[in-house]
C-alpha cells in the first residue's frame, strides 16, 4: 500500500494527533462484537436487554454473571499490531490522544498511555451506589459482590444503554478533537455518536481527517484520506513509512 507523500510528511511533523478507535480494532484481535458474542447460555438474551440499569435493578446477579463471562472472554485476547502501532505513534507525537469506544482495555494492555475510554472498561468494577472502584472481588458467590464502603452492589464500569458517557472523558475527547491537526478514525462505523461528531468537529476546525476501516462509512466522503483494510496491517506500515 502506498501512502500519499503529503500525508506522511504531515504525520512526521504534526504536534497534535487524535485517534479514535471502534469495534473493528478489537475484532482484529479476535474479539467478537457485542452481538456475535452471545453464545451458549447467553444466546437467548439480547445484549440490549442485559446492558442497562433497568436490567441490573431487575436481576443484578444475571447481569453480574454475564459480565464475569465477558471478562473471561476478553482474558484470552491480546492486542494486535494496530494497537501496538498506536503505542509507537504516541511515542513520536508530542500531543497524542487516543479515544476509544471499546471496553476491552486492549489499548492500555498494549501500552497506550493517554487513553480516553468513552464507554468505560469491562475490567474495572465499581460500586453502583457510591462509585468507589474495587480491585478485587469474589466471583464465586451466590450473590453479587458488595461495596466494602456502603454495601452497594458492584457493577462493571461500563456505559449502559440509557446512561450518559463519563463527562470528564467526553469533554477531554471533544477538546482534543477540536484542537488537533490530524484526526484518525479507525475501525469505527462512523455512525455511533459521539465518534461521528468528533470527526466532524476536527474537520470543521481544520484538522486533516484520515479514515482506516474495513469498508466505507458515512465519514468516508468527508475524510481527507481513506484507507480500506485492517488497521493491524495499515497502521504498522504507516509507522514504518514515516519513522522506519
Ligand atoms: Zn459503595
Amino acid at each position: 500500500m502506498n501512502f500519499p507523500a503529503d500525508l506522511l510528511s504531515l504525520l512526521g511533523r504534526t504536534s497534535k494527533l487524535v485517534a479514535i478507535t471502534g469495534a473493528g480494532v478489537s475484532q482484529e484481535s479476535g474479539l467478537r462484537t457485542f452481538r456475535d458474542a452471545q453464545t451458549g447460555l447467553w444466546a437467548q438474551y439480547k445484549p440490549e436487554d442485559l446492558a442497562s440499569p433497568e436490567a441490573f435493578r431487575r436481576d443484578p446477579k444475571l447481569i453480574w454473571d454475564w459480565y464475569a463471562w465477558r471478562r473471561e472472554a476478553v482474558k484470552g485476547v491480546r492486542p494486535n499490531a494496530g494497537h501496538y502501532a498506536l503505542v509507537d505513534i504516541e511515542a513520536r507525537i508530542p500531543e497524542f490522544t487516543l479515544i476509544t469506544q471499546n471496553v476491552d482495555g486492549l489499548h492500555r494492555m498494549a501500552g497506550s498511555k493517554n487513553v480516553l475510554e468513552l464507554h468505560g472498561n469491562i475490567q474495572r468494577v465499581r460500586c453502583a451506589e457510591c462509585y468507589t472502584f474495587t480491585e478485587t472481588w469474589g466471583d464465586d458467590t451466590e450473590s453479587v459482590p458488595q461495596c466494602s464502603i456502603c454495601s452497594g452492589l458492584l457493577r462493571p464500569d461500563v456505559v449502559w444503554f440509557g446512561e450518559a458517557l463519563p463527562r470528564d472523558q467526553l469533554e477531554a475527547a471533544v477538546e482534543a478533537a477540536r484542537t488537533c491537526e490530524l484526526f484518525f478514525s479507525i475501525g469505527t462505523s462512523g455512525v455511533v455518536q459521539p465518534a461521528a461528531s468528533l470527526a466532524h468537529a476536527a474537520r470543521n476546525r481544520g484538522a486533516v481527517v484520515v479514515e482506516i476501516n474495513a469498508e466505507p462509512t458515512p465519514l468516508s466522503s468527508k475524510a481527507n484520506y481513506v484507507f480500506h483494510g485492517k488497521s493491524g496491517e495499515i497502521l504498522p506500515r504507516v509507522v514504518e513509512a514515516v519513522w522506519g
